[in-house]
Protein backbone atom coordinates (compact mmCIF):
# COMPACT_ATOMS: atom_id res chain seq x y z
CA UNK A 1 0.00 0.00 0.00
CA UNK A 2 2.46 2.63 1.31
CA UNK A 3 4.35 2.40 -1.97
CA UNK A 4 7.62 4.89 -1.90
CA UNK A 5 8.80 6.81 -4.96
CA UNK A 6 12.08 5.95 -5.97
CA UNK A 7 12.84 9.38 -7.04
CA UNK A 8 13.24 13.03 -4.79
CA UNK A 9 10.72 14.80 -7.55
CA UNK A 10 8.27 12.15 -7.60
CA UNK A 11 7.15 13.13 -3.92
CA UNK A 12 5.15 12.99 -1.90
CA UNK A 13 3.50 9.48 -1.14
CA UNK A 14 -0.39 8.99 -1.83
CA UNK A 15 -1.18 9.94 1.66
CA UNK A 16 1.07 13.64 0.51
CA UNK A 17 4.15 12.52 3.12
CA UNK A 18 7.58 13.48 2.06
CA UNK A 19 9.26 10.57 4.86
CA UNK A 20 8.68 11.85 7.87
CA UNK A 21 7.08 14.67 6.95
CA UNK A 22 3.97 16.46 5.54
CA UNK A 23 1.07 14.54 5.55
CA UNK A 24 -2.45 16.24 7.37
CA UNK A 25 -2.91 16.89 10.47
CA UNK A 26 -5.99 18.40 10.96
CA UNK A 27 -9.49 18.57 12.22
CA UNK A 28 -12.23 16.13 11.12
CA UNK A 29 -14.35 18.60 10.29
CA UNK A 30 -11.57 20.07 7.99
CA UNK A 31 -10.89 16.58 5.90
CA UNK A 32 -14.06 17.29 3.16
CA UNK A 33 -12.75 20.28 2.11
CA UNK A 34 -9.00 19.28 1.81
CA UNK A 35 -10.18 16.01 -0.51
CA UNK A 36 -12.11 17.68 -2.57
CA UNK A 37 -9.54 20.47 -3.09
CA UNK A 38 -6.82 17.23 -3.83
CA UNK A 39 -9.43 15.93 -6.10
CA UNK A 40 -9.95 19.01 -8.08
CA UNK A 41 -6.08 20.09 -8.02
CA UNK A 42 -5.41 16.47 -9.43
CA UNK A 43 -7.78 16.81 -12.61
CA UNK A 44 -6.95 20.71 -12.67
CA UNK A 45 -3.38 19.51 -13.33
CA UNK A 46 -3.87 17.26 -16.11
CA UNK A 47 -6.27 19.80 -18.07
CA UNK A 48 -4.59 21.16 -20.72
CA UNK A 49 -7.56 24.24 -20.45
CA UNK A 50 -6.44 24.94 -16.61
CA UNK A 51 -3.03 25.33 -18.10
CA UNK A 52 -3.80 27.06 -20.95
CA UNK A 53 -5.31 29.84 -18.72
CA UNK A 54 -2.43 29.66 -16.13
CA UNK A 55 0.02 29.96 -18.83
CA UNK A 56 -1.61 33.15 -20.25
CA UNK A 57 -2.61 34.89 -17.24
CA UNK A 58 1.34 34.19 -16.10
CA UNK A 59 2.29 36.06 -19.32
CA UNK A 60 0.04 39.14 -19.72
CA UNK A 61 -0.84 39.62 -15.87
CA UNK A 62 2.85 38.49 -14.18
CA UNK A 63 5.09 39.27 -16.75
CA UNK A 64 6.80 35.80 -17.17
CA UNK A 65 8.62 34.66 -18.36
CA UNK A 66 11.12 36.25 -16.17
CA UNK A 67 14.79 37.17 -17.32
CA UNK A 68 18.06 35.02 -16.53
CA UNK A 69 20.71 37.69 -16.07
CA UNK A 70 24.02 37.43 -15.21
CA UNK A 71 25.42 39.71 -12.52
CA UNK A 72 28.98 40.28 -13.53
CA UNK A 73 30.15 42.91 -11.39
CA UNK A 74 29.21 40.64 -8.47
CA UNK A 75 31.00 38.28 -9.77
CA UNK A 76 33.77 40.65 -10.47
CA UNK A 77 33.67 41.55 -6.58
CA UNK A 78 33.23 37.88 -5.28
CA UNK A 79 36.01 36.65 -7.31
CA UNK A 80 35.20 33.29 -7.80
CA UNK A 81 31.76 31.43 -9.62
CA UNK A 82 29.97 33.24 -12.10
CA UNK A 83 26.72 34.40 -10.59
CA UNK A 84 23.36 34.31 -12.60
CA UNK A 85 20.03 36.06 -11.15
CA UNK A 86 17.08 34.54 -11.93
CA UNK A 87 14.94 37.40 -12.44
CA UNK A 88 11.59 36.99 -9.86
CA UNK A 89 11.65 40.30 -8.85
CA UNK A 90 10.53 41.66 -11.85
CA UNK A 91 7.11 39.69 -11.50
CA UNK A 92 3.79 41.82 -11.34
CA UNK A 93 3.62 43.10 -7.31
CA UNK A 94 7.14 42.65 -7.35
CA UNK A 95 8.27 38.51 -6.19
CA UNK A 96 7.61 35.26 -6.72
CA UNK A 97 4.21 35.29 -4.36
CA UNK A 98 1.94 35.59 -7.12
CA UNK A 99 3.04 32.64 -8.80
CA UNK A 100 1.23 30.85 -6.69
CA UNK A 101 -1.77 33.22 -5.78
CA UNK A 102 -2.43 33.00 -9.68
CA UNK A 103 -2.87 29.04 -9.83
CA UNK A 104 -4.92 28.66 -6.74
CA UNK A 105 -7.09 31.51 -7.42
CA UNK A 106 -7.57 29.76 -11.15
CA UNK A 107 -8.11 26.44 -9.08
CA UNK A 108 -10.65 28.55 -7.08
CA UNK A 109 -12.60 30.16 -9.79
CA UNK A 110 -13.12 26.59 -11.51
CA UNK A 111 -14.13 25.06 -8.35
CA UNK A 112 -16.82 27.44 -8.51
CA UNK A 113 -15.38 29.14 -4.81
CA UNK A 114 -17.15 32.58 -4.31
CA UNK A 115 -15.08 33.51 -2.11
CA UNK A 116 -11.29 33.93 -1.17
CA UNK A 117 -9.59 33.53 2.25
CA UNK A 118 -5.49 33.65 3.06
CA UNK A 119 -3.36 34.65 6.03
CA UNK A 120 -0.56 36.79 5.87
CA UNK A 121 2.38 38.04 8.13
CA UNK A 122 4.44 40.59 6.22
CA UNK A 123 1.19 41.32 4.27
CA UNK A 124 3.38 40.14 1.20
CA UNK A 125 1.03 37.36 0.45
CA UNK A 126 -1.88 39.20 1.41
CA UNK A 127 -1.40 41.79 -1.79
CA UNK A 128 -0.46 39.31 -3.92
CA UNK A 129 -3.54 37.18 -3.22
CA UNK A 130 -5.82 40.66 -3.27
CA UNK A 131 -4.56 41.17 -6.21
CA UNK A 132 -5.14 38.30 -7.81
CA UNK A 133 -8.53 37.95 -6.07
CA UNK A 134 -9.46 41.62 -7.88
CA UNK A 135 -8.38 40.35 -11.41
CA UNK A 136 -11.20 37.52 -10.77
CA UNK A 137 -14.05 39.97 -9.02
CA UNK A 138 -13.55 37.67 -6.04
CA UNK A 139 -14.17 39.10 -2.53
CA UNK A 140 -11.36 38.51 -0.39
CA UNK A 141 -10.95 38.17 3.30
CA UNK A 142 -7.08 38.22 4.61
CA UNK A 143 -6.30 37.00 8.29
CA UNK A 144 -3.49 39.29 9.67
CA UNK A 145 -2.66 39.43 13.34
CA UNK A 146 -3.18 42.74 15.14
CA UNK A 147 0.47 43.22 15.97
CA UNK A 148 1.77 42.64 12.14
CA UNK A 149 -0.94 45.57 11.32
CA UNK A 150 0.51 47.58 13.35
CA UNK A 151 3.66 46.84 12.22
CA UNK A 152 3.09 46.99 7.81
CA UNK A 153 0.67 49.72 7.70
CA UNK A 154 1.57 50.23 3.91
CA UNK A 155 0.44 46.36 2.82
CA UNK A 156 -2.54 46.85 4.94
CA UNK A 157 -3.59 49.68 2.93
CA UNK A 158 -2.70 47.67 -0.42
CA UNK A 159 -4.34 45.15 0.42
CA UNK A 160 -7.64 47.25 0.90
CA UNK A 161 -7.19 49.45 -2.18
CA UNK A 162 -7.56 46.17 -3.49
CA UNK A 163 -10.70 45.56 -2.47
CA UNK A 164 -10.11 42.91 0.29
CA UNK A 165 -10.85 42.61 3.72
CA UNK A 166 -8.37 43.03 6.37
CA UNK A 167 -9.60 41.36 9.73
CA UNK A 168 -7.16 41.41 13.01
CA UNK A 169 -6.50 38.46 14.82
CA UNK A 170 -6.02 39.36 18.53
CA UNK A 171 -5.53 35.41 19.85
CA UNK A 172 -1.67 34.43 20.79
CA UNK A 173 0.68 37.14 19.95
CA UNK A 174 -0.94 38.46 17.00
CA UNK A 175 1.49 37.12 14.39
CA UNK A 176 1.64 34.82 11.55
CA UNK A 177 0.50 31.56 13.65
CA UNK A 178 -2.11 33.19 14.98
CA UNK A 179 -3.72 34.18 11.83
CA UNK A 180 -2.69 30.60 10.02
CA UNK A 181 -5.12 29.41 13.11
CA UNK A 182 -7.77 31.85 11.93
CA UNK A 183 -8.45 31.71 8.44
CA UNK A 184 -8.03 27.11 8.71
CA UNK A 185 -10.97 28.18 11.48
CA UNK A 186 -12.80 30.02 8.79
CA UNK A 187 -12.29 27.36 6.23
CA UNK A 188 -13.87 24.78 8.96
CA UNK A 189 -17.38 27.34 9.06
CA UNK A 190 -17.22 27.32 5.60
CA UNK A 191 -17.32 24.34 3.31
CA UNK A 192 -18.48 24.99 0.21
CA UNK A 193 -18.22 28.44 -1.03
CA UNK A 194 -14.39 29.44 0.71
CA UNK A 195 -11.04 28.73 -0.92
CA UNK A 196 -8.26 29.21 1.43
CA UNK A 197 -5.37 30.29 -0.31
CA UNK A 198 -1.66 29.28 1.59
CA UNK A 199 1.26 31.70 0.66
CA UNK A 200 4.32 28.88 0.94
CA UNK A 201 4.74 25.05 0.57
CA UNK A 202 3.24 24.34 4.14
CA UNK A 203 -0.89 23.49 5.40
CA UNK A 204 -2.25 19.90 5.61
CA UNK A 205 -1.70 17.89 2.22
CA UNK A 206 -2.42 18.86 -1.00
CA UNK A 207 -0.96 22.57 -0.04
CA UNK A 208 2.69 21.50 0.17
CA UNK A 209 2.96 19.83 -2.98
CA UNK A 210 0.51 22.56 -4.92
CA UNK A 211 2.57 25.44 -3.93
CA UNK A 212 5.87 23.73 -5.25
CA UNK A 213 4.19 22.73 -8.68
CA UNK A 214 2.75 26.44 -9.14
CA UNK A 215 6.08 27.97 -7.88
CA UNK A 216 8.00 25.28 -9.79
CA UNK A 217 7.80 27.97 -13.25
CA UNK A 218 10.84 29.24 -11.49
CA UNK A 219 13.22 26.30 -11.83
CA UNK A 220 11.95 25.25 -15.28
CA UNK A 221 12.48 28.56 -16.96
CA UNK A 222 15.55 28.75 -15.15
CA UNK A 223 16.69 25.19 -16.29
CA UNK A 224 16.06 26.16 -19.51
CA UNK A 225 17.24 29.68 -19.79
CA UNK A 226 20.51 28.53 -18.56
CA UNK A 227 21.09 25.52 -21.09
CA UNK A 228 20.03 28.12 -23.65
CA UNK A 229 22.73 30.67 -22.68
CA UNK A 230 25.52 28.81 -21.20
CA UNK A 231 25.13 24.79 -22.73
CA UNK A 232 25.15 23.87 -19.15
CA UNK A 233 23.61 23.06 -15.89
CA UNK A 234 24.73 25.40 -12.82
CA UNK A 235 26.48 24.27 -10.14
CA UNK A 236 24.33 25.09 -7.42
CA UNK A 237 21.04 26.94 -7.31
CA UNK A 238 20.56 29.26 -3.82
CA UNK A 239 17.02 30.35 -2.44
CA UNK A 240 16.36 32.36 0.16
CA UNK A 241 13.88 30.58 3.07
CA UNK A 242 10.94 31.70 4.90
CA UNK A 243 8.52 28.68 4.41
CA UNK A 244 10.46 27.43 1.67
CA UNK A 245 8.33 28.67 -1.79
CA UNK A 246 10.84 30.10 -3.92
CA UNK A 247 13.47 27.97 -2.93
CA UNK A 248 11.35 24.83 -4.01
CA UNK A 249 10.09 26.63 -7.25
CA UNK A 250 13.86 26.68 -7.94
CA UNK A 251 15.15 23.68 -6.18
CA UNK A 252 12.52 20.81 -7.89
CA UNK A 253 13.60 20.71 -11.53
CA UNK A 254 16.43 20.24 -10.29
CA UNK A 255 16.25 17.90 -7.86
CA UNK A 256 16.93 14.79 -10.41
CA UNK A 257 20.38 16.73 -11.71
CA UNK A 258 22.74 14.80 -9.59
CA UNK A 259 25.65 17.48 -10.21
CA UNK A 260 23.55 20.55 -9.05
CA UNK A 261 23.81 21.46 -5.19
CA UNK A 262 21.24 22.81 -3.81
CA UNK A 263 21.29 25.18 -1.22
CA UNK A 264 18.68 26.82 0.81
CA UNK A 265 19.63 29.77 3.67
CA UNK A 266 17.21 30.42 6.44
CA UNK A 267 17.10 33.74 8.55
CA UNK A 268 19.75 33.72 11.41
CA UNK A 269 18.66 36.68 12.53
CA UNK A 270 20.67 38.01 15.60
CA UNK A 271 22.51 35.05 15.14
CA UNK A 272 21.16 31.48 15.62
CA UNK A 273 22.69 31.47 19.45
CA UNK A 274 20.68 34.03 20.34
CA UNK A 275 17.63 32.61 20.33
CA UNK A 276 16.37 35.04 18.07
CA UNK A 277 16.00 34.15 14.82
CA UNK A 278 13.98 32.02 11.44
CA UNK A 279 15.98 29.36 10.96
CA UNK A 280 13.87 26.05 11.71
CA UNK A 281 15.84 23.72 10.17
CA UNK A 282 19.24 25.02 11.86
CA UNK A 283 17.87 25.73 14.86
CA UNK A 284 14.47 24.01 15.42
CA UNK A 285 12.63 20.64 16.22
CA UNK A 286 10.40 18.62 14.67
CA UNK A 287 6.71 18.86 15.41
CA UNK A 288 3.32 19.54 13.77
CA UNK A 289 2.18 22.95 12.56
CA UNK A 290 -0.69 24.02 10.27
CA UNK A 291 -1.26 20.87 9.29
CA UNK A 292 1.34 18.97 8.48
CA UNK A 293 4.37 17.42 10.50
CA UNK A 294 7.78 19.50 9.94
CA UNK A 295 10.94 21.21 11.56
CA UNK A 296 9.78 24.32 14.11
CA UNK A 297 10.75 26.79 16.15
CA UNK A 298 9.29 25.85 19.87
CA UNK A 299 10.10 26.37 23.21
CA UNK A 300 10.93 23.40 25.75
CA UNK A 301 6.54 23.00 26.20
CA UNK A 302 6.34 22.37 22.18
CA UNK A 303 4.53 25.88 22.14
CA UNK A 304 5.74 27.86 18.63
CA UNK A 305 7.93 30.40 19.19
CA UNK A 306 7.77 33.85 16.94
CA UNK A 307 10.73 33.70 14.58
CA UNK A 308 12.96 36.72 14.04
CA UNK A 309 14.24 38.37 11.30
CA UNK A 310 14.80 41.65 9.95
CA UNK A 311 13.38 40.52 6.51
CA UNK A 312 9.62 40.26 7.53
CA UNK A 313 9.04 37.96 4.76
CA UNK A 314 11.35 34.74 6.46
CA UNK A 315 9.93 35.20 9.88
CA UNK A 316 7.88 31.96 9.27
CA UNK A 317 8.15 29.60 12.71
CA UNK A 318 7.98 26.38 10.65
CA UNK A 319 9.47 25.40 7.14
CA UNK A 320 7.93 23.47 4.27
CA UNK A 321 7.73 19.70 4.84
CA UNK A 322 9.41 19.03 1.50
CA UNK A 323 12.68 21.01 2.75
CA UNK A 324 12.67 19.15 6.09
CA UNK A 325 12.70 15.66 3.64
CA UNK A 326 15.46 16.94 1.65
CA UNK A 327 17.83 18.12 4.74
CA UNK A 328 17.38 14.86 6.09
CA UNK A 329 18.03 12.95 2.54
CA UNK A 330 20.73 14.80 2.05
CA UNK A 331 19.82 16.01 -1.02
CA UNK A 332 19.49 19.83 -0.53
CA UNK A 333 21.96 21.83 2.04
CA UNK A 334 20.72 24.14 4.58
CA UNK A 335 22.92 27.69 5.58
CA UNK A 336 21.88 30.65 7.07
CA UNK A 337 22.61 34.72 6.78
CA UNK A 338 22.57 37.18 9.92
CA UNK A 339 20.34 40.60 9.44
CA UNK A 340 23.75 42.08 9.63
CA UNK A 341 24.61 40.05 6.55
CA UNK A 342 21.51 40.81 4.66
CA UNK A 343 21.95 44.52 5.79
CA UNK A 344 25.14 44.53 3.67
CA UNK A 345 24.56 42.64 0.81
CA UNK A 346 21.11 44.69 0.19
CA UNK A 347 23.61 47.81 -0.10
CA UNK A 348 25.99 45.94 -2.13
CA UNK A 349 23.58 44.34 -4.86
CA UNK A 350 21.91 48.26 -5.34
CA UNK A 351 25.51 49.59 -5.44
CA UNK A 352 27.24 47.08 -8.02
CA UNK A 353 23.85 45.69 -9.97
CA UNK A 354 21.60 48.17 -10.11
CA UNK A 355 19.39 46.26 -8.36
CA UNK A 356 17.28 46.92 -4.77
CA UNK A 357 17.11 43.27 -3.63
CA UNK A 358 14.19 42.34 -0.99
CA UNK A 359 15.83 41.50 2.16
CA UNK A 360 14.88 38.19 1.88
CA UNK A 361 17.19 37.31 -1.10
CA UNK A 362 19.97 38.99 0.26
CA UNK A 363 20.43 36.86 2.78
CA UNK A 364 20.98 34.33 -0.24
CA UNK A 365 23.47 36.56 -1.58
CA UNK A 366 25.68 36.61 1.50
CA UNK A 367 25.91 32.68 1.17
CA UNK A 368 26.55 32.83 -2.72
CA UNK A 369 29.53 35.09 -1.39
CA UNK A 370 31.52 32.44 -0.10
CA UNK A 371 30.03 29.60 -2.17
CA UNK A 372 31.35 31.56 -5.27
CA UNK A 373 34.99 31.26 -3.48
CA UNK A 374 34.65 27.92 -2.63
CA UNK A 375 33.23 26.92 -6.37
CA UNK A 376 36.16 29.10 -7.95
CA UNK A 377 36.34 30.60 -11.30
CA UNK A 378 34.60 28.35 -13.96
CA UNK A 379 31.74 27.13 -12.11
CA UNK A 380 28.35 28.54 -12.13
CA UNK A 381 26.20 29.82 -9.49
CA UNK A 382 22.19 30.31 -10.10
CA UNK A 383 20.35 32.39 -7.38
CA UNK A 384 16.91 33.16 -7.60
CA UNK A 385 16.26 37.29 -7.06
CA UNK A 386 12.73 36.54 -5.32
CA UNK A 387 11.83 39.70 -5.13
CA UNK A 388 12.64 43.43 -5.07
CA UNK A 389 13.69 45.52 -2.32
CA UNK A 390 11.37 48.78 -2.78
CA UNK A 391 9.38 47.59 0.32
CA UNK A 392 12.29 47.32 2.65
CA UNK A 393 13.64 51.15 1.64
CA UNK A 394 12.58 52.03 5.14
CA UNK A 395 13.50 49.41 7.37
CA UNK A 396 16.91 49.25 6.38
CA UNK A 397 16.99 53.07 6.30
CA UNK A 398 16.11 52.53 10.05
CA UNK A 399 18.45 50.43 10.74
CA UNK A 400 21.35 51.99 8.85
CA UNK A 401 20.28 55.50 11.33
CA UNK A 402 19.29 57.41 8.41
CA UNK A 403 16.09 59.32 8.37
CA UNK A 404 13.63 59.47 5.63
C1 LIG B 1 7.41 35.88 1.25
C2 LIG B 1 8.73 36.05 0.69
C3 LIG B 1 9.75 35.11 0.94
C4 LIG B 1 9.58 33.93 1.82
O1 LIG B 1 8.67 32.96 1.36
P1 LIG B 1 9.11 31.58 0.73
O2 LIG B 1 7.86 30.77 0.81
O3 LIG B 1 10.20 31.00 1.58
O4 LIG B 1 9.56 31.81 -0.64
C5 LIG B 1 10.97 35.31 0.33
N1 LIG B 1 11.20 36.39 -0.46
C6 LIG B 1 10.26 37.30 -0.72
C7 LIG B 1 10.60 38.44 -1.60
C8 LIG B 1 9.00 37.17 -0.15
O5 LIG B 1 8.06 38.08 -0.41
Amino acid sequence: MNSRPNAFSQWPDAQGRFGDYGGRFVAETLMPNILRLEKAYEAAKSDPEFKAELDEFARDFVGRPSPLYFAERLTEEFGGADIWFKRDELNHTGAHKINNCLGQVLLAKRMGATRIIAETGAGQHGVATATVAARFGLPCIVYMGATDIERQKPNVFRMKLLGAEVVPVTSGTGTLKDAMNEALRDWVTHVKDTFYVIGTVAGPHPYPAMVRDFQSVIGREARAQMLDRIGKLPDAAVACIGGGSNAMGLFHPFLEDESVRLIGVEAAGKGIETGEHAASLNGGEPGILHGNRTYLLQDADGQIIDAHSISAGLDYPGIGPEHAFLHDAGRAEYLSATDEEALEMFQLCAKLEGIIPALEPAHALARVRDLASELGKGKTILMNMCGRGDKDVFAVAEHLGVGL
